[in-house]
């Protein structure tokens, strides 16, 4: 058995630390404020059907392996905790607003049933019966069962307590250095790159809204709603806490805030498609930052006998949460990750000379 130290409490981290610990590891985790990053922020879809982008077909066999391994992740989790996680399993509808959308929507479920996906086109007539408080006015409507969701906060704290009753310590401090006695797992979403040079992470802004939804108007939503308004993207995700994340916006303008145009676009947009949302108490706006890489992959592998490097996980860290833990556990094992991790390899963008010193 090794002794480990994660860097970085998100739930990259937080799950690396359950699985290594369950697994017989001696781990520690290292994070001033455990999962305040993109995390605290993030919808929490686990989509690789709706989330599909095109020619991002090295991305799709991630996405999917970790959306298989989440419930085996979510049985580790259940063994150490009995706190929640926000996991549903009644699928996602996508919903387009006018017939543009819709032959928008037509597009891209083609690509999805192309590369073997499971969807299933609806009538809007049979979308609504499913969801009632869809808008009559929709112009078209795509079923995807298999695209499920966990909340992230919720999430976020069973990690913790589970880690709490394996033993794990939780130093709340930040890492300003790499150890250099042990196996290390770096795991600090956009911070990675000052610990290690190399990394060309970036912050990918994305604004996101939670409302209560009252007690007349529930369950207003039972599955996750996305949908296309003259063109732009949104979703609305119902969740077990009876509240209900708006969101969809992505920027690069270093604006940590959220614009009240935003606010705004994205209140519009989800009322167009979801009327009873006008109903609904507004809670909270807030902006997280997606830790983007130069080719949207994540940075995942081992680069010395010391450590191993997960960040980058961009627009999929939720998702990809399964993936992640379940391949940093073989890495540190020395045991094969089951899957083909080469396109990952923190390298490819730039090999650093030391990692602390500055790359050349
Ligand atoms: C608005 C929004 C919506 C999103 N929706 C979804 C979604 O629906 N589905 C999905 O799959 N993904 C979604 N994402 C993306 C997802 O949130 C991220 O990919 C994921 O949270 C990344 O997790 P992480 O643990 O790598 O990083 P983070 O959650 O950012 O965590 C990094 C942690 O490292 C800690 N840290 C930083 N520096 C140090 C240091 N030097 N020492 C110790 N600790 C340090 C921080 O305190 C932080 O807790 C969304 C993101 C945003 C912003």
């Amino acid at each position: 058995m090794s002794s480990v130290t994660v860097i970085g409490g998100g739930l990259i981290g937080l799950a690396s630390a359950l699985r290594l610990a369950d697994a017989g590891h001696t781990v520690t985790l290292m994070d001033p404020s455990p999962a305040s990053g993109a995390t605290h922020h993030a919808g929490g879809m686990l989509a690789p059907v709706a989330e599909v982008v095109y020619r991002q077909e090295d991305l799709f066999p991630l996405m999917v392996r970790s959306a298989e391994l989440y419930p085996g992740l979510l049985e580790v989790v259940a063994k150490h905790t009995d706190l929640p996680t926000g996991y549903r399993r009644e699928g996602t509808m996508v919903v387009a607003a006018d017939r543009a959308d819709s032959a928008h929507l037509s597009e891209l479920a083609d690509y999805q049933a192309t590369h073997g996906m499971a969807v299933e086109r609806l009538p809007v007539r049979q979308a609504r019966a499913l969801e009632p408080a869809l808008s009559p006015q929709l112009a078209g409507a795509v079923l995807i069962p298999g695209d499920h969701q966990v909340n992230p906060r919720m999430f976020a704290t069973a990690l913790l307590d589970a880690l709490h009753n394996l033993g794990v310590t939780v130093v709340r401090e930040r890492a300003t250095a790499l150890p250099d006695d042990e196996q290390v797992v770096l795991a600090n979403g956009l911070g990675a790159g000052e610990l290690y040079p190399g990394l060309h992470l970036r912050p990918v802004y994305g604004d996101i809204l939670r409302l209560g939804v009252p007690d007349h108007l529930q369950p207003l939503l039972t599955r996750v709603v996305r949908g296309f308004v003259e063109d732009r993207p949104v979703y609305l995700i119902p969740r077990t806490d009876n509240t209900l994340a708006i969101g969809a916006t992505s920027r690069e303008d270093n604006r940590p805030i959220p614009r009240a145009s935003a606010v705004h676009d994205l209140l519009r947009d989800a009322i167009r498609l979801v009327p009873g949302i006008e109903e609904c108490d507004f809670l909270e706006a807030t902006t997280g930052a997606r830790p983007g890489t130069p080719d949207d992959l994540p940075y995942l592998g081992r680069v010395d006998e010391q450590l191993i490097i997960s960040t980058g996980y961009f627009r999929h860290g939720i998702l990809l949460t399964a993936l992640a833990a379940d391949a940093t556990l073989a890495l540190v094992e020395g045991r094969d990750p089951g899957i083909d991790l080469r396109a990952c390899h923190p390298h490819r963008h730039h090999k650093p000379v030391s990692k602390q010193g500055v790359s050349s």
